[in-house]
C-alpha cells in the first residue's frame, strides 16, 4: 500500500495574543515526529511517507500535488491539533478521485476516540499503535473489513465510538523493528531542543506509567503499565542518530524500572555510546536512587526534565502527584551535587491570584533550576482532571488546550492573569540566562 503518515501543523490557538496582545505565551511545539516513525518501521512491504507539517508546513499541498496517490493516510494528534486534523481529512477526501483510508490516532484519538467521529475519519486507533496499525494495514491491504484488531476502532455512520478498554503488553512495543528515523532526514537540522541547545533527536525508551497524576493522560496509553523497551532496541535507535550529539528520551518517566535504567546505563558506559541525553524522571526516584542518577550521570545524562508541578504539597495532593516539596527540594539537591541540569516543569492553577505567581517566581529564583517551565493547569479529555472539572470549563474549543491558555475560570481578571503569566516568563527568562 502507498502510506502517508501526517504530523499536523502548530495550530493551538492564544488567548492571551488573540484577547490581549500579548504574543510571547504562544505554544510551538518543535522535534521530530517519534510516534509516526515508530509506526513507519513496523510497516516494511509498504511504501511509506511521513510529511511533517510542523517542519514544512507546504507538505500538504506538495503531496496532494505529487503522487502516487496514497491508499492510507494516518495522522497523529494531541489534544489542540484534533480539530486541525478533522480539517485535513476533510480536504484530503475531497482532493482526490479515489480518496485514500483515513486513520486517526496518538494521544486525543486515545483519551476521546469519540471526538473523531466524523463523515472523513475511518478508523480511530486507541493506544499504543504500533502493532495494531500494522494490523489494520494489512487487513486493508488485503481487502478485507477489519474486525477485532485490539484497539482499532472503525468509525460507521450513526455508530457508536465509544473509549475502549484494551490490555497492552510488550509485544505493542514491538520492539525489534526501528523507527524510520530516515523518512525525516530531510528536516533534521529543525529538530531543536530550545534552552537545552542544537540539534535533538528522539528516542522511545519505554510507555506508560504506573502514577496516575490527575491532569496527566500517560497512564491511559497503556492501561496504567509500564512498558520498557529492550537495552539492545533502545542502542540500536540511538546508534541510529549518527551526528545527532543531543537524545532526548521522551518517555514520559524514563526511570520507571530502575532495573532497566541501571542495565541501560551500563551498556551505554561499555559500547563507549557518547551522546548527550536529557530524559524525564520523577524527584521521588531521584530521591530513592541517587546512586542510579550518579551512573547516568557518567552515561551522559545531561539534564533531566522534572514535573515540580506546584510548590506546596496541599495542591501536589490534589494533583495525585503523590509526591511532596521536601522531595522535590531533596531532588533538586541531589541533582546540583551530581552535576545534572533540572528542567522543571510547573503547572499555574488558573486561581492563581498576585501571591501565588511572585510566590512561584521566588521559590524558582532560589532553586538551582536551569530551565523553569510554566504552563497552565488544562483539563484534557480523558484525564481524571477532566471528569473532575468538565463542568466548570469555560473554553471547550481544543484548539486553545496548549496549556499556555485558561479554560477554567480564572480568579484574577482574565487580562490581569495573563499579564502576570506573561511577566512569570519573562522574569525566567532573565533566571534561564543568569543560570
Ligand atoms: S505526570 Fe509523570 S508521573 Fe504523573 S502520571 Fe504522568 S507520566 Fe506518570
Amino acid at each position: 500500500m502507498q502510506i502517508v503518515l501526517i504530523n499536523p501543523p502548530n495550530c493551538g490557538r492564544s488567548i492571551p495574543e488573540e484577547e490581549f496582545g500579548i504574543t510571547s505565551l504562544k505554544m510551538i511545539f518543535r522535534g521530530e515526529p517519534l510516534a509516526l516513525e515508530v509506526l513507519a518501521g513496523n510497516l516494511p512491504g509498504h511504501a511509506v511517507r511521513i510529511v511533517d507539517l510542523k517542519a514544512d508546513p507546504e507538505g500538504l499541498d506538495a503531496l496532494l500535488a505529487e503522487g502516487p496517490d496514497p491508499d492510507l493516510i494516518g495522522f497523529t494528534a494531541v489534544t489542540c491539533e484534533a480539530n486541525t486534523v478533522i480539517k485535513l481529512a476533510e480536504k484530503i477526501k475531497g482532493a482526490y478521485a479515489r480518496p485514500p483510508v483515513i486513520v486517526v490516532g496518538g494521544h486525543h484519538a486515545s483519551s476521546d476516540p469519540g471526538y473523531f467521529h466524523r463523515p472523513f475519519i475511518d478508523y480511530v486507533v486507541v493506544g499504543l499503535g504500533k502493532l495494531s496499525f500494522r494490523l489494520l494495514v494489512d487487513a486493508l491491504a488485503e481487502g478485507g473489513v477489519p474486525a477485532d484488531i485490539p484497539g482499532v476502532l472503525r468509525v460507521l455512520p450513526g455508530g457508536p465510538l465509544a473509549p475502549i478498554q484494551r490490555k497492552y503488553a510488550f509485544e505493542d512495543l514491538v520492539d525489534d523493528q526501528a523507527p524510520r528515523y530516515d523518512l525525516v532526514q530531510a528536516h533534521r537540522d529543525k529538530y531543536v531542543m530550545s534552552g537545552v541547545g542544537g540539534k535533538v533527536g528522539f528516542v522511545a525508551t519505554a510507555f506508560g506509567c504506573t502514577h496516575c497524576c490527575s491532569f496527566c493522560s500517560i497512564p491511559a496509553m497503556t492501561g496504567g503499565r509500564y512498558l520498557s523497551h529492550s537495552v539492545e532496541a533502545i542502542i540500536r535507535d540511538i546508534g541510529l542518530l549518527t551526528d545527532i550529539p543531543l537524545i532526548r528520551f521522551v518517555d514520559a518517566n524514563t526511570f520507571g524500572d530502575p532495573e532497566v535504567a541501571e542495565r541501560l546505563a551500563e551498556a551505554i558506559l561499555r559500547l563507549g555510546v557518547r551522546k548527550k541525553i536529557v530524559a524525564d524522571v520523577r524527584a521521588d526516584t531521584v530521591v530513592a536512587n541517587p546512586a542510579l542518577m550518579r551512573l547516568w550521570h557518567a552515561a551522559g545524562l545531561a539534564a533531566v526534565v522534572i514535573g515540580f508541578e506546584e510548590i506546596d504539597d496541599a495542591r501536589l495532593a490534589r494533583m495525585n502527584k503523590r509526591s511532596s516539596l521536601d522531595k522535590n527540594l531533596a531532588a533538586l539537591h541531589i541533582l546540583a551535587e551530581i552535576g545534572i541540569r533540572v528542567i522543571g516543569d510547573f503547572i499555574i492553577s488558573p486561581d492563581y491570584d498576585h501571591a501565588d505567581f511572585e510566590r512561584l517566581a521566588r521559590f524558582i529564583d532560589s532553586s538551582p533550576i536551569a530551565l523553569p517551565i510554566p504552563s497552565i493547569l488544562t483539563p484534557i479529555p480523558g484525564t481524571p482532571l477532566y471528569r473532575q472539572l468538565a463542568g466548570e470549563l469555560t473554553i471547550t474549543d481544543l484548539d486553545y488546550y496548549t496549556f499556555s491558555n485558561a479554560v477554567l475560570p480564572t480568579k484574577l481578571a482574565k487580562k490581569d492573569f495573563y499579564t502576570l503569566y506573561s511577566d512569570l516568563m519573562k522574569h525566567l527568562h532573565q533566571h534561564l540566562t543568569k543560570s
